[in-house]
């Protein structure tokens, strides 16, 4: 694909799957049809996607999903025509020609030139082959590879259109991005289109906004997600949940700070090296004066403050500097450790505002966050208490399917930090570990940080995504940077280890992962509103509210539904705020002394005496039960 804005390498090219060389070759049937039906169409690059392909098209028309039918319609017509994908070689002069006469990426000769696979061919390496494949009359300069026939591409699909830059740099041109999907067969098709809709229906950026549980503000600020009151009970519940285990595993809670001195981010390596990722810093006042005074312009101000010339603070990238400075303020000894600080710390990263949208990227997000300073031979045993609770944690939320990749150093690169002896053994650790979780796991060579070897968690949701979670990592690195120690029995000082652990990534990311997951449905103890009482009638009211009462008093979020609507519109609507219970009350409920209970996903429970009711729902929520 000479039509790509990285060139894929040979070997690359070689390893494309057959399904991304079919994606790629329906690309090319994209191609064909819009150039039979909008011959002025020039195409830059289509490369194979994840879940399709795409086409870019620079073309005077607004391409729209109206435009659909027609485009479609064409693509089959070639299709039917089952033309072979030929191959070319030709040489750069050759190729050159035919870019000049229009005739790449179109069914014929034209009277403009074919201007972005001009551009693409003097991006070939002069080493390289260069190529043109054919179907039918349409030319493109491609490196391949191709499936036989257009004829592949039966079962194919155009999804959306949007608009991209050429070469991806937003100093370039706009361009028409079409995307598309294409399968084996029309039954993979079906499945993956069903699998979107089911996506879309879980869409946690809409379920977010229709039960209530965050938003975000213009004027707070792109990315910066502002948590309602029913989301806030989700992500407090959360955080119990994980402090409870935290609290049984020794970790101790610690609050800092949403800023520190830029000086602290020089020494832990933040600062000035990923400037890019994060807000710009907070410089004083009255620093900021006296070079307002001396007239000194802003470019000349930021320089100043890289190489340190002038004080500033950062709103925090990583909570691992500050944490540092609570180990760092006692003299430890090997008696201490491990000491594990925990925090749900919000840091703040400069994301690129086109890559913003729902909880899953934010410009603010907040981190199951904790820190473990110990021997290099207790690493073991506290990667084992992070893996026993991300499964805890998961499991208590039913979520079974998970992976783990484990990055491990390059044993022929000197890069690394730290004593190769250590490494051996916290990567023999980790991986003890991981086995001990029972769930399938990768090991990549070469993949660790310089400063030491990690562990990444994927969740599998249910219909089967993946989600990326939080890490594991080992570092020898800060605690040098930073100068620690403690105390050995040899009466020597030592430098402790440290391992940072999010093993959830980030409360919104999680969050977001849970809506989807749920589809909004969270299980009880979860759930913003675990029951609601609706009285049949007014009649019923007293009675109702003594069970409002009753439940609440056994710590249940619990809601009354007293208007004036007939029964069957209550029960509709308490469904579509998805709350887990309903408890019905009338006349033969109040006779009997108990209550007709819904259970939102096992539907009609029948009457149930009202004292075992309220010890049903205190039950869910004390065990936390699914
Ligand atoms: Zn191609
Ligand atoms: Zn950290």
């Amino acid at each position: 694909m000479a039509d790509e804005k990285d060139r894929k390498t040979l070997e690359e090219r070689n390893q494309m799957s057959d399904l991304e060389r079919l994606r790629h070759s329906c690309a090319h049937v994209l191609a064909t049809a819009i150039s039979r039906i909008w011959p002025d169409a020039q195409f830059a690059a289509g490369p194979p996607v994840e879940g399709g392909f795409y086409y870019d098209v620079d073309l005077e028309h607004r391409i729209s999903p109206a435009d659909f039918d027609q485009i479609e319609a064409e693509m089959k017509k070639v299709v039917k025509e089952n033309a072979p994908f030929e191959r070319m070689v030709v040489s750069r002069d050759e190729a050159m020609v035919m870019a000049k006469s229009g005739r790449l990426a179109s069914v014929a000769d034209r009277e403009v030139e074919s201007i972005f696979k001009v551009d693409l061919l003097n991006d070939i390496p002069e080493d390289e082959e260069i190529s043109i494949y054919k179907n039918g009359d349409f030319w493109d300069l491609c490196a391949g590879p191709h499936v036989g026939r257009t004829g592949n591409c039966k079962a194919h699909k155009l999804m959306s259109v949007a608009s991209a830059f050429y070469k991806g740099d937003k100093d370039r041109q706009s361009l028409q991005r079409i995307y598309g999907t294409c399968f084996k067969n029309r039954t993979l098709l079906d499945e993956h289109l069903e699998c979107l809709e089911e996506a879309k229906k879980r869409d946690h950026r809409r379920l977010g906004k229709e039960m209530g549980l965050f938003t975000f503000d213009e004027s707070v600020g792109q990315g910066l997600p502002l948590w309602k009151p029913r989301g806030g009970i989700i992500r407090r519940e959360l955080q119990d949940f994980i402090t409870e285990e935290l609290d049984k595993q020794g970790y101790f809670q610690v609050f800092t700070p949403h800023i520190g001195k830029l000086d602290l981010y020089r020494t832990s390596g933040h600062f000035p090296y990923y400037e890019d990722s994060q807000f710009p810093p907070v410089v004083e006042r009255d620093a900021l004066k006296k070079l307002a005074d001396e007239g000194t312009p802003c470019s000349e101000l930021l320089n100043k403050i890289s190489i340190g010339e002038i004080e500033g603070f950062l709103l925090k990238p990583m909570n691992c500097p500050h944490h540092i400075k609570i180990f760092d303020s006692e003299h430890r000894s090997y008696r201490d450790l491990p000491v594990r600080l925990a925090e749900f710390g919000t840091v703040y990263r400069w994301e690129q505002s086109g890559e913003l949208g729902g909880l899953t990227r934010v410009r603010s997000f907040t981190q199951d966050d904790a820190h473990l300073f110990c021997t290099p031979d207790q690493v073991g045993d506290e990667i084992q208490g992070c893996l026993g609770l991300v499964k805890k944690v998961l499991g208590t939320l039913g979520i079974t399917e998970y992976g783990v990749r484990l990055s491990l150093r390059d044993p022929d690169s000197d890069k690394y930090v730290g004593d190769p002896e250590d490494w051996d053994k916290a990567e023999a650790a980790l991986r003890e570990a991981i086995q001990t979780l029972g769930v399938e796991y990768t090991e990549e060579l070469g993949e660790a940080a310089f400063y030491g070897p990690k562990i990444d968690f994927v969740v599998k949701d249910v219909i089967g995504r993946d989600w990326q979670l939080g890490t594991v990592q080992v570092d020898y690195n800060l605690p040098k940077r930073f100068d620690l120690s403690y105390i050995g029995s040899d009466n020597a000082p030592h430098r402790p280890v440290m391992i940072h652990r999010a093993p959830f990534g980030s409360l919104e990311r999680f969050v977001g992962l849970l809506i989807e997951h749920f589809e909004g449905k969270f299980p009880t103890w979860l759930a913003p509103e675990q029951v609601r009482v609706l009285p049949i009638s007014e009649k019923f009211t007293t009675e109702a509210k003594a069970l409002v009462k009753a439940l609440a008093d056994v710590g249940a979020r619990v809601a009354i539904d007293n208007t004036g609507d007939k029964i069957g519109a209550k029960i509709r609507l308490a469904r579509m705020d998805r709350v887990p219970y309903l408890a019905v009350i009338g006349a033969k409920e109040v006779e009997e002394h108990s209550v007709s209970v819904r259970q939102r996903d096992q539907g009609d429970l029948g009457s149930i005496p009202m004292n075992d009711f309220i010890s049903k729902i205190s039950q869910d929520i004390t065990t936390r039960s699914l």
